[in-house]
């Protein structure tokens, strides 16, 4: 469904009606010119989305009453997690551009042993205006969660919780592991979890320690992908086997 929303914060919503503030007024107010009267569609970053009618706009605030909610519209059914070594530059801004667009859930910004990017607080606030902005261009209700920074370690941890778990590594030698084709006939609440390495990628041991925690190692063919590259493509094979493509 291909439709301009605005995003409401989840406390700015009641019963009946909802309450628009800060850079989203500036569109309606500004850009777009909307009128007491006209509808215009809101999502929480929750999974919610709703129809409401202006009943007031002001530069600062704009009032709606809530005419209908949909839930979950563009979401997946399945949760996809996408841990990935941090970036630097702007790289790791388009990868969570991209995830978002194609429907990651979350996305855990790691460091690892081979790790030379780390994140502050400003990057992760501007990773998750990325987010925002990416979640209402791609039509979708949910807003990924863009975690602080974690281990490797806490990655791992973090997989046991979910039913699958990837790791991207490049496979030398023996044919690259094939993603597993077993395609799911219908979409189900599955919660994955793909880990990709930072630029220097994973250590040996990394490797091991993934596979000892129940993780699958994933060649994505022959040639060495970017870190950010990699992400996208594993995230877009998981999505298209779990049926969350179509
Ligand atoms: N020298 C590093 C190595 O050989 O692992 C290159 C790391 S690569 C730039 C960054 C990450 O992207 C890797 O840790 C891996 O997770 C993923 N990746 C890149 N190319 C891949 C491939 N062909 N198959 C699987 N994963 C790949």
């Amino acid at each position: 469904m291909h439709w301009e929303s605005y995003y409401v914060k989840p406390e700015n919503v009641s019963e009946s009606e909802l309450l628009l503030v800060g850079e989203e007024v500036h569109h309606l107010v500004r850009v777009v010119r909307k009128q007491k009267g006209d509808l215009i569609w809101a999502v929480d970053g929750l999974g919610a989305a709703y129809q409401v009618s202006v009943v007031s706009i002001s530069n600062s605030e704009v009032w709606g009453r809530i005419i209908k909610t949909r839930r979950r519209i563009g979401e997946p059914v399945a949760e996809v997690i996408l841990a990935q070594g941090i970036l630097k530059g702007d790289r790791f801004d388009f990868l969570v551009e991209k995830a978002t667009e194609i429907g990651v859930r979350k996305i855990m910004p790691f460091i690892s042993k081979n790790s030379v990017a780390t994140a502050g607080s400003q990057k992760i606030i501007r990773w998750r205006r990325v987010a925002l902005a990416a979640m209402k261009q791609s039509g979708r209700s949910w807003l990924p969660e863009i975690t602080e920074p974690v281990s490797l370690d806490r990655v791992l941890v973090m997989g046991s919780n979910c039913h699958k778990r990837y790791i991207a590594h490049p496979v030398t030698g023996s044919s690259p592991t094939p993603f597993p084709p077993d395609r799911k006939s219908s979409r189900t609440a599955q919660k994955v979890m793909i880990a990709v390495g930072p630029a220097g990628g994973f250590s040996d041991n990394e490797i091991e320690e993934a596979l000892d925690q129940g993780f699958k190692t994933v060649g994505l063919g022959p040639r060495r992908l970017r870190s950010e590259t990699a992400g996208i493509v594993l995230c877009t094979l998981v999505l298209s086997q779990l049926g969350e493509l179509e």
